[in-house]
């Protein structure tokens, strides 16, 4: 089904690796049930070659990946072109499972990952078996480098710094013929990373960046050293010289289940937005 119609990213999950309602959370934010919002995950689609790629195997894949076939609903393949990983926390590669045989039995499905990644799925179970039953092949990805995916499609992953337990952290640039993305889920401190990230949303027309805490807050009687995060407010004030222009192209991700941005009439929502900055929802479409 080939078409004129330029690429797109479209949004497929908006939520912490945990989801909401998280698991063991008594609290307020987890009182009502909100299943139309998933782990996060982006669909890439590209109509003139009919593919599409998903970044993230998050534990939601099975809605996402309905979401991502209904585009094309003439393509008798329900496997995605291709997966993207960042980097081996539940939230972003356990969706991989459903590609197994006792689910999906998919054959040879791209699943682009960075050295440490691709260790990590070859030599565990059960992600190994994967790989040895040939449901996934894994394609190498090197820091920096372009791989181009489609005619009109190419994605650039950008080491991050992140509690690197299992895989190293990547971010990525994902260019269309029209527009460049950034997607940041997860890094620990803008400041620990040696790229400037107010540069880097200068050069870019969206950033998807980690938003997984409002404020330290939120986290409660855990240990916020333990799980480091830009925290929004510190976001905003690290991009507060942007111009309005360039605060639009921000767009936060990745939310907490305790995250007042849940919410879009909470005061904090609010606030973020006269700030000129955005919040991701699902099914966000961005023209690439
Ligand atoms: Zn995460
Ligand atoms: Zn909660
Ligand atoms: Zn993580």
């Amino acid at each position: 089904m080939a078409s004129s119609e330029s690429p797109y990213l479209v949004v497929l999950g908006t939520l912490q690796d945990g989801g909401s309602p998280h698991p063991g959370c008594e609290k307020e934010c987890c009182k009502t049930s909100n299943p139309s919002k998933k782990v996060v995950s982006l669909g890439l689609l590209d109509p003139g070659s009919g593919k599409r790629f998903l970044v993230e195997a998050s534990p939601d894949i099975t809605s996402q990946l309905k979401s991502l076939n209904q585009a094309y609903p003439g393509k008798n393949s329900i496997a995605p072109d291709g997966i993207f990983l960042t980097h081996a926390h539940i939230g972003h590669y356990t969706g991989l499972m459903l590609l197994g045989r006792e689910a999906m039995n998919t054959r040879d499905v791209p699943v682009y990952a960075m050295p440490k990644m691709k260790l990590f799925l070859e030599n565990n179970g059960p992600w190994s078996q994967l790989v040895s039953l040939k449901n996934i092949k894994i394609q190498p990805l090197t820091e920096g480098r372009w791989e181009v995916i489609s005619p009109s499609l190419k994605v650039k992953p950008l080491l991050v710094p992140h509690r690197d337990e299992f895989s190293e952290t990547v971010g990525y640039i994902i260019e269309g013929p029209h527009k460049k993305v950034l997607f940041i889920p997860d890094i620990d401190k803008w400041e620990k990373w040696r790229t400037d990230i107010v540069s880097l949303v200068r050069e870019v027309d969206h950033a998807l960046i980690d938003g997984t805490f409002f404020s330290a807050a939120e986290v409660g009687n855990r240990d916020i050293a333990e799980i480091p995060h830009p925290l929004i407010k510190e976001s905003m004030a690290l991009f507060e010289a942007l111009s309005e222009k360039e605060k639009q192209k921000i767009i936060f991700i990745h939310f907490n289940h305790t995250n007042p941005l849940l919410n879009e009439n909470s005061e904090e929502a609010r606030l973020v937005k006269s700030k000129g900055f955005r919040i991701a929802e699902m099914n966000l479409r961005l023209g690439l």
